[in-house]
């Protein structure tokens, strides 16, 4: 099969992924899926990873190069394992990102990011920028009909993550009150839409780059602000004091440095992008009590929750195909932010 490989990490991301033919995976566990792409999302992790921020932690011997990213999957089930029953070759589905094992605690609570045993395609083994790709019936979720991979591949990951953000966000924030989403990329569109739907709070839009402030707009935000120099005030002025919460989807390049300060006193910091050190003065946290905590990626009833919402309208991926043979070109665009919403690779 074409597949799109990785073999080396550089910090500088000058290197390129090699479009090779290479062995298909075959089955060989009862609960293994072989789904065949129909498309793989192109994720802010993806960049990471080439600049060997991952390699730590999913390649600590160095021996997992080259390898297949892509973690953010839809396609079709090619070949099931002999106890798979859910699913059946044909079957168009999106793969939640994470195969948790469903047997430890932390999955009986429903928390399948936690999972002890987890594996995690695209990162630290062969994921989706590729023909075909293995993951586990426990990880499948069945399209609505009408539904197409290429529309709902980047929800598996940008999405479920954008999702949960908002959704817990949503516990905290009354009609009146406000949301700042930091980054309207391929999270923090999804965030936006989410929170219309299961909000009734006002958002404020942050983003450096004018067509992101467009899409913001085209989706109904509040408030939208281009992110200058003077955008903790501007929130405090627009909120009269600071956002009840703020979801920073950036979490690098000085934005981890800005986002606790447009916080109101009481309110909560979700930190979902990532790269950088939040250095906040304990005094702060106390006198203002903001709490500031991560998200992590989504459950898998998140991602049916969100699969509802699109396939009831509510909330739409904005894309930019690329084939796989254009995977560096995607990257390369991706880096610049020459498109709006996802990139999305397809075989
Ligand atoms: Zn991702
Ligand atoms: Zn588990």
């Amino acid at each position: 099969m074409k597949a799109a490989r990785l073999y080396e990490y550089d910090p500088k991301m000058n290197v390129q992924l090699r479009i090779e033919e290479v062995k298909a995976p075959t089955i060989t566990a009862p609960d293994e899926v072989i789904v065949r792409v129909g498309a793989a999302g192109l994720c802010r992790t993806d960049l990471h990873i080439i600049e060997g921020v991952w390699k730590p932690t999913m390649d600590p011997e160095g021996t997992l190069l080259p390898y297949i990213m892509g973690h953010e999957n839809a396609g079709w089930v090619e070949e099931v394992g002999s106890g798979v029953r859910s699913v059946k070759r044909g079957d168009a589905v999106i793969c939640h990102p994470f195969r948790s094992c469903g047997i430890c605690l932390n999955c009986r609570h429903g928390e399948d990011m936690y999972c002890d045993n987890g594996q995690f395609p695209g990162l630290g083994m062969n994921g989706g920028f590729a023909e075909y790709f293995i993951t586990s019936e426990r990880s499948l979720i069945k399209l609505n009909a009408n539904i197409t991979p290429i529309e709902v591949a980047p929800l598996a990951d940008a999405g479920i993550t954008a999702y949960r953000a908002a959704k817990r966000a949503a516990k905290l924030l009354r009609p009146g009150s406000y949301c700042v989403l930091l980054g309207i990329g391929g999270l923090g569109h999804i965030a936006l839409q989410s929170l219309h739907a299961i909000s009734g709070c006002r958002i404020i839009a942050v983003d450096r780059e004018p067509a992101a402030r467009v899409l913001a707009k085209d989706l109904g935000a509040d408030f939208i602000l281009d992110g200058g120099p003077n955008v903790v005030e501007e929130v405090s002025q627009i909120t009269g004091g600071g956002a009840h919460v703020v979801i920073d989807f950036v979490g690098e390049l000085g934005v981890e440095n800005i986002c606790w300060k447009m916080v109101r006193k009481g309110g909560q910091l979700f930190v979902v992008g990532y790269g950088g050190n939040i250095n906040v003065p304990t005094a702060h946290l106390v006198i203002e009590e903001i709490n500031i905590g991560g998200s992590l990626v989504g459950n898998f009833t998140e991602l049916v929750e969100l699969m509802e919402l699109n396939a009831d309208g509510k909330v739409k991926m904005h894309y930019t195909e690329y084939n796989l043979a254009s995977i560096n070109t995607a990257l390369d665009d991706f880096k610049n932010r020459r498109f709006t919403g996802r990139g999305v690779i397809v075989p």
